[in-house]
């Protein structure tokens, strides 16, 4: 397709989206923006939808404005908490999906991503990972984790992702699955060229690198033989199960790891026997739960960890309120934001009475970390990935 007629079908697809809606804004309390961006309303959800659809139907092409709409349409989070409230509420609007097409068109118009963002994609296209690193240095820190390169004998791939080798708090959590999964035999192995999953340029609206990335990954994943995957982010898990054609991935089973874990202990192959007296939340990951309605696998591992209390949050499972990370947003702040969402979800853990925040996402991780230190509670309040726990109770 020429550059025209797709801008012209990006315009279409997304009128015909947001023809659903029908401004009722039933949708617009549930957006986690609606706590950190007081008086701006046009910043939520339903403003993210009313800008787009006016900037398309009145044709918009001052600079302003279109960079006034990029910087609304990319301070989303895909959360997906809109669409959730507005299946319930109202219209079903699929307000992900008009995001999504937004971004591709802003690159299109060459007005996104955001300044800041756009090092991610650079770093995506020259190593196939969004952090500037270098493959020589990836593969050094994959030796480091002493697990075995996958081959036609290995049962399951683990895929790491590109966060664990970049950040220091995600490198403990790969490594705490890499320690459960040697404990429990399964013959494992990891993809010492692994590139990137495709998620941060698919989110920024980078379309054609991100279908760069995922040719090449499903090529690798063919010639290896890859049958089982087990991602270490939802993000990944996210991508490869919704995001490559089925028909490419048919015959390949892809779990989140704690559904991994859950199927172990199920299958009586993995047992935790320290006891770890704690009171904890869990922070469901925006792809794990809303995205993806996985929400009892995590729950179901960390009832198996003796002496463990869960005190569910107010919002959780569905309702949960995302960590602020998703959607590219782990490259991009914005002044309109008075506070970080990771802050608030700090400061409720803290009403509840927990001594720790439990995660499943890297960059869920991530940010509850940054949200202790800046709430300045590290000494009342831990953040752990369930797998670390989970070592720490074998
Ligand atoms: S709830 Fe749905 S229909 Fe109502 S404003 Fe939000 S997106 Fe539009
Ligand atoms: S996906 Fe989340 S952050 Fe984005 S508009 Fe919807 S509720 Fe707000």
């Amino acid at each position: 397709m020429q550059e025209q007629e797709v801008k012209e079908q990006l315009k279409k697809d997304i009128l015909d989206i947001l023809a659903y809606c029908i401004n009722c804004r039933f949708c617009f309390p549930s957006c986690p923006r609606f706590d950190i961006t007081p008086g701006e309303s046009y910043q939520g959800s339903s403003g993210i939808t009313r800008s787009l659809y006016y900037a398309i139907k009145w044709g918009l092409d001052d600079k302003e404005s279109l960079n006034e709409l990029r910087d609304i349409l990319y301070s989303c989070m895909t959360c997906k908490n809109c669409e959730v409230a507005c299946k319930k509420l109202s219209t079903a609007t699929k307000l992900m999906d008009a995001v999504e097409k937004g971004r591709q068109l802003l690159i299109e118009e060459m007005i996104g991503p955001m300044p800041e963002q756009k090092r991610a994609l650079e770093s995506l296209e020259r190593y196939s990972n969004p952090y500037g690193m270098p493959p020589s240095e990836r593969k050094d820190w994959i030796k480091g984790l002493g697990t075995p390169s996958f081959s036609k004998e290995t049962e399951v791939l683990f895929y790491v992702g590109c966060t664990a080798p970049h950040d220091p708090a995600v490198d403990k959590m790969a490594k705490a699955v890499v320690k459960l999964l040697q404990q429990t035999k399964v013959k494992f192995g990891i993809i010492e060229d692994e590139i990137c999953c495709g998620n941060p340029s698919l989110k920024m609206g980078e379309v054609l690198l991100f279908e760069d990335l995922r040719e090449k990954n499903l090529n690798q994943f063919q010639e290896l033989g890859v049958k089982h995957i087990v991602t270490l982010s939802p993000h990944c898990y996210d991508i490869f199960m919704n995001r490559y054609p089925e028909e490419a991935m048919k015959g390949v089973k892809v779990q989140h790891y704690t559904q991994f874990l859950a199927d172990l202990i199920d299958q009586k192959k993995l047992a935790f026997k320290s006891k770890i007296e704690k009171k904890v939340t869990y922070q469901d990951p925006c792809y794990l739960g809303r995205h993806n309605d996985i929400y009892d696998a995590p729950r179901k591992v960390l009832h198996n960890i003796p002496g463990i209390k869960l005190v569910e949050f107010p919002q959780a499972r569905i309702d949960s309120v995302c960590c602020g990370g998703g959607g590219g947003r782990m490259w991009a702040d914005f002044e309109s934001e008075i506070e970080r969402i990771a802050n608030l979800r700090v400061k409720e853990a803290l009403e509840i009475g927990v001594e720790m925040i439990v995660t499943a996402c890297p960059w869920c991780l991530i940010n509850m970390i940054d949200g202790v230190k800046s709430v300045n509670v590290e000494d009342k309040l831990a953040v752990k990935d369930l797998a670390e726990l989970c070592v720490e109770a074998l």
